[in-house]
């Protein structure tokens, strides 16, 4: 199993040398498994060596563009191109009746001749509070994590928790650093690829550096960092991270490549 960062970016990356982060997993049998699809997608996929007739599964964990906003292309694509199936959309039930009527409807809901639904493009699974889905044989359990609080409610926002190969991943997808929140997958993983805002007029919305640097030891050592803003970055290995993860960067599970006891 290989998991893939098709960008490492933020929403705000610019140019080709990133793009957002979305994520592909790949199985041993050829299978992919696309995490986020943000609207970069059409090129990311492609500069990694793939298209929409490889995307068969999803996850979306929030509804900003560089996560969702990929969806109509791929929607579009597979609907109209007769060797495809409907994709698999797994997202969480709070989001579904959202990414249709606020995000997606609009340039998909009419089709010549037809009125259409989010059902007419992908195969819907609605994940349930605290639950999970499969894909491969792997669970995925959603993770509820804080980014944009608008002061009525938090926006529904979903990392993921997984085993490959032995390997708890925990990936916080959009999120701020609640460690009070989700203290026990910052323990039990493995790895954990960590949302990381780099900009010098931090959002409140993303984990900053400087928040990640004060982390314990035994945490930074586990932590990849992704979802950095354009520019120049920090030496995360020397502060005791795993690093930041670049555009293309493949992770591999089964080969080890977990973290080192020495680097604490
Ligand atoms: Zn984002
Ligand atoms: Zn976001």
């Amino acid at each position: 199993m290989k998991f893939v960062f098709l960008g490492s970016g933020s929403a705000f990356t610019v140019g080709a040398d990133n793009f957002h982060s979305n994520m592909l997993l790949i199985s041993d049998r050829g299978k992919s498994f696309l995490i986020d699809c943000g609207s970069d997608i059409r090129f990311s996929l492609l500069l990694a060596g793939f298209s929409h007739t490889d995307i068969s599964d999803i996850y979306i964990s929030h509804l900003h563009t560089d996560h969702a906003g990929g969806l109509e292309f791929i929607g579009l694509n597979t609907k109209f191109d007769p060797t495809c199936d409907r994709p698999n959309l797994y997202l969480s039930k709070d989001l579904a009746g959202d990414l249709w009527e606020r995000t997606l409807s609009g340039g998909m809901r009419s089709v010549e001749g037809d009125i259409l639904d989010l059902e007419s493009y992908f195969k819907v699974h609605k994940i349930d509070r605290n639950s999970y889905f499969e894909w491969e044989g792997i669970q995925f359990n959603l993770v509820k994590v804080t980014h944009v609080n608008n002061g009525y409610f938090i926006i529904p926002s979903y990392g993921l928790f997984f085993e490959v190969e032995g390997v708890k991943v925990f990936l916080t997808t959009d999120a701020r650093l609640t460690l009070e929140d989700n203290a026990t997958f910052y323990e039990q993983a493995d790895l954990i690829f960590h949302d990381c805002e780099t900009s010098p007029f931090p959002s409140g919305v993303h984990a900053h550096y400087h928040e990640l640097l004060a982390l314990p030891a035994e945490i930074k050592r586990k932590m990849w960092l992704y979802h950095y803003q354009p520019g120049a970055l920090p030496d995360a290995e020397k502060d005791g991270f795993q690093g930041f993860v670049k555009r293309g960067q493949t992770f591999d599970f089964s080969n080890s490549f977990l973290p080192s006891k020495e680097k604490v």
